[in-house]
């Protein structure tokens, strides 16, 4: 059966659910194909949070040499699987290479271009059409334990503060009266009260259900093998045959190099793994996410459950729950949080980050290929930054002036 969309969306995690709700909302007829079921990839059992507080990027002078000293910890939250991999080689290479002072600047004010609107349009969406995810505005902490940390971080509100961003210091004082679900020795650190939160995966599958009502065709289980353009149509051609559309976005997340090899396109994007444990909510739950510096521990509470969540394993397309590093999210915890773990264990889960090699999303046309659009790369950033990439390659698509200067993103730097 060869059925024709104006738009074919191959992915429907956070990214393809949000331009399939944006493209609807224009009027074009939308089709989905997920190679499994829809939101089960990275959107799933992350964190949740919603940060535009999150804006700096990791390319950033001293990082390579901080990433070194995390190797020789097995406990730490980065690690790279030493193996001969040319894709991974070159993608750090590149990396390094964007530990500048002013790549850094470049990412930050493109990654806050995003998720400014992005933070605002989630909330708007949530609103009109009553997604029901545990969406809330409570704000965000990041907190320390040491002095000597606090202080190398004095970067970070700086460069928050020239993207407009809203950032509150706070002493060991101020800190326990905000939230009182942290340790007596948590010296303080920051607030960033206009982030925000929501469960994602219940917010992709309301997003799901709203789509579909919208006219959205799905296809879960179908696994795009092929992509070929012919007749003026792409012809997406996978395990269940042949589907058309007039444009198509690629929004394979952390899969997308795959198929971006297949049509010749370079989209240096590795999976950078990441766990999160599941529980019930601890008697004294955290208030509001907090992220502990020094562990690079997310923990995000909802009025329902509650996760803790970190790390970032470069070992490629490996799909094994490693013991070691999920111990180590509720040990750091333990140092930070009077209550850090709740009794019953819900689940245990693992992501790839699809993680661009400037740590910018990589979203506009494909460089050659006439209707094709990329919407990946949005690494630790892509429940935040969902909305605006649907609005923009909604506008793109559209032939509308975007709202956002899509420059920044444009997949040809790397061509
Ligand atoms: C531990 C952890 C914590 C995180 N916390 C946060 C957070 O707090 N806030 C935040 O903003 N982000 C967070 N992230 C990052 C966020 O999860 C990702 O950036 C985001 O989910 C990426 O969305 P996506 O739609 O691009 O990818 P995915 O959700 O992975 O979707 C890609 C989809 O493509 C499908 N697919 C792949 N190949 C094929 C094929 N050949 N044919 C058809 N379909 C295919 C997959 O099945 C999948 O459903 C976190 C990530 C991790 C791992």
């Amino acid at each position: 059966m060869n059925r024709e969309s104006d738009v074919l969306i191959l992915g429907a995690g956070a990214i393809g659910l949000c331009c399939a709700y944006y493209l609807l909302k224009s009027g074009h007829s939308v089709t989905l194909l997920d190679q499994s079921t829809p939101g089960s990839g990275s959107s799933y059992g992350n964190c949740g949070t919603i940060t535009p507080s999150h804006a700096p990027p990791l390319a950033k002078p001293g990082m390579v040499g901080q990433a070194l000293r995390w190797m020789l910890d097995p406990s730490a939250p980065f690690y790279v699987k030493p193996r001969l991999d040319p894709a991974l080689f070159a993608w750090l290479l590149g990396f390094a290479r964007r530990c500048t002072w002013p790549a850094f600047e470049h990412g930050l004010r493109a990654k806050a271009a995003l998720l400014n609107p992005s933070r605002y349009a989630i909330e708007r969406m949530c609103r009109e059409e009553q997604l029901q995810c545990e969406f809330s505005t409570a704000g965000h902490l990041t907190v320390f334990k040491s002095a000597e940390a606090m202080d190398a971080f004095a970067w970070w509100p700086r460069a928050l503060a020239q993207v407009g961003i809203g950032v509150v210091e706070l002493d060991r004082t101020q800190m326990r009266a905000r939230e009182p679900a942290l340790r007596d020795d948590v010296i303080g650190g920051f607030d960033t009260p206009d982030d925000a939160q929501f469960r994602p995966d219940l917010f992709v599958a309301e997003l799901l259900r709203c789509v579909l009502a919208k006219g959205a065709r799905i296809e879960p289980h179908f696994s795009v093998e092929n992509l070929v353009f012919a007749g003026h149509r792409w012809r997406a051609i996978g395990t269940n045959g042949e589907r058309l559309g007039r444009a198509a976005v690629l929004a394979l997340g952390a899969w997308s190099p795959k198929l971006g090899r297949q049509l010749g396109l370079r989209v240096p994007i590795q999976p950078g793994k990441g766990y999160s444990i599941t529980t019930e909510r601890p008697d004294l739950a955290p208030k509001v996410p907090v992220v502990c510096r020094e562990r690079s521990i997310a923990i995000t509470p909802w009025e329902s459950t509650y996760r803790i969540g970190s790390t970032m394993e470069f070992a490629g397309y490996d799909s094994t729950l490693n013991r070691r590093r999920l111990d180590a999210l509720v040990t750091g915890a333990r140092e930070y949080l009077v209550d850090p773990i709740g009794q019953t264990r819900i689940e245990e889960w693992y992501g790839w980050r699809p993680m661009s090699m400037d740590d910018v999303p990589i979203i506009g046309p494909a460089p050659g290929h006439e209707g094709l659009w990329l919407a990946t790369g949005h690494g630790m950033l892509g429940m935040s930054m969902s909305a605006s990439t649907g609005q923009l390659i909604d506008d793109l698509i559209s032939h509308r002036t975007p709202s956002i200067d899509p420059a920044p993103y444009d997949p040809a730097r790397f061509a």
